[in-house]
């Protein structure tokens, strides 16, 4: 049985028009953009809330705790790196406190830009954060999406565990693996 080893996925550069961005104040807390990683032309594109640090504090890179467990659950349920793409409701980490819904909705006009660029096949939501961003809706869960398409803005959509909540919780592990096999069937054979 071949092991599974976690790496890098290459880093997407941010636009450079995009580079310094500033519309909603929290470049100010000082983590850098990170506009997504992985194959930017992949059929499956996975929407966290926000970017992980690629970088430890000596800016040596590092694959952090959530991007552990969705690449090895992701090779578990049949997927291949060249067929995702990893992007962020939010480009930059927030590391303090900050206005949630102002700033969700001022960064999502760069997943707005970046969906017209790409057009992926499936999109996957990971985290509740991710589902109502992306669905606009504050009244929804990945609990009670799982398991099934949604048509969102125009895109075939899932849902799924945030990485890093499978990751505290290993109970949530069988599920998340679950949903990212549905994905795999999917992408097979994308419903309308
Ligand atoms: S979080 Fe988004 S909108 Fe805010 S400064 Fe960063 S890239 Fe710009």
């Amino acid at each position: 049985m071949t092991s599974f080893c976690p790496e890098i996925w290459p880093e997407d550069p941010t636009p450079e028009s995009q580079l310094d961005c500033r519309k909603c104040g929290l470049y100010q807390q000082g983590s850098r953009m990170i506009w997504g990683e992985g194959n930017p032309n992949a059929p499956i594109m996975l929407i966290l809330d926000n970017p992980g640090a690629r970088e430890d504090r000596q800016g040596n890179p590092m694959v952090c705790g959530t991007r552990q467990t969705l690449q090895k659950a992701s090779y578990e349920a049949g997927l291949d790196k060249s067929e995702l793409y990893v992007t962020y409701i939010l480009k930059r980490r927030p590391v303090r406190t900050y206005d949630k819904e102002q700033v969700r909705t001022i960064c999502m006009r760069h997943l707005e830009e970046q969906l017209h660029g790409h057009r992926p096949g499936i999109i996957v939501c990971l985290g509740n954060v991710a589902v109502q961003s992306f669905f606009r809706n504050p009244e929804l869960d990945v609990k009670g999406l799982r398991g099934s398409l949604y048509k969102v803005n125009g895109y075939q959509t899932t849902v799924a565990y945030h990485p890093l909540a499978v990751r505290r919780r290993p109970n949530l592990y069988p599920q998340f693996l679950e949903d990212l096999r549905f994905v795999a069937a999917m992408r097979n054979s994308p419903a309308d």
